[in-house]
């Protein structure tokens, strides 16, 4: 899918594309500074996106002293989980996987993921992340920035994610699809279903999987994140904060 998707800002909930929104969250003026007593910690800003789909996409602040092993745990929570399949981080030619296979002859062996990012990033590189050797989706990581912050007790925090892209139902090219059928995808013939559509498909009912926001939608057995909503909710308080104020 060749559409440009836009998120919102985690901290100011303005609209804006995946490179402009790289822009904006170094200066949104809803972004606390720091102060001088405020506990510090450094983290990563990574913008994360679908090798083949760049219509999804993440960009979040990690802790430096975070391990492969917790990005591993996000990704496939918010993007990928279907069935428990094997992934590895590809970062500076050594490769990091969740089950590290021994003895293999081709190349080196690889390393597993308990190592702390801090040892492995530096802001302006990039890297892959594969997950599922089999009907894999890859992921390429932009390490954007390395800055200092407040401190937090999550690891993770997401500034921004791509809005679900709507997709138009192929059948009656009108109303948005919810499900998509794997036969006819497959088949060439479209398989993008709304729900009217769908009460009248006449294909098997375990073919349809459900359209959700992410890069694995349609592969394998992915349905969807159990512990993120489909849109990114920016933290509003704020704003009501400011619109609550009285006037003088
Ligand atoms: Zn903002
Ligand atoms: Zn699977
Ligand atoms: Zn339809």
């Amino acid at each position: 899918m060749a559409v440009q998707t836009k998120g919102k800002c985690k901290y100011c909930g303005k609209t804006y594309s995946k490179s402009y929104m790289l822009r904006h969250l170094a200066d949104c003026k809803e972004r606390k500074p720091l102060t001088a007593d405020s506990k510090k910690c450094k983290y990563y800003e990574l913008a994360i996106y679908g090798r083949y789909d760049k219509a999804y996409w993440l960009i979040v602040e990690i802790r430096e002293d975070a391990a492969l092993t917790v990005l591993d745990s996000f990704l496939r929570e918010i993007w990928l989980e279907c069935c428990g399949h094997l992934s590895s981080f590809h970062i500076n030619g050594v490769s990091y996987d969740s089950v590290p296979v021994e003895g293999l002859f081709w190349g080196d062996p690889a390393e597993n993921m308990n190592h702390k990012l801090k040892t492995l990033l530096q802001k302006g590189m990039k890297f892959n992340y594969m997950y599922d050797f089999g009907s894999t989706t890859e992921l390429i990581i932009d390490v954007h920035d390395y800055r200092e912050g407040e401190k937090r007790k999550e690891a993770v925090t997401i500034l921004s994610r791509n809005m679900p892209p709507g997709i138009l139902c192929d059948q009656c090219q009108e109303r948005e699809a919810v499900m998509i059928c794997m036969e006819c995808y497959w088949g060439g013939e479209g398989g993008f279903l709304c729900k009217a559509c769908l009460k009248k498909h006449d294909c098997e009912e375990e073919m349809m999987l459900p359209v959700c926001n992410s890069p694995r939608m349609g592969v394998c057995a992915y349905e969807g994140s159990d512990s993120y909503p489909e849109e990114f909710e920016p933290d509003i308080k704020n704003i009501k904060k400011v619109l609550a104020k009285p006037q003088k």
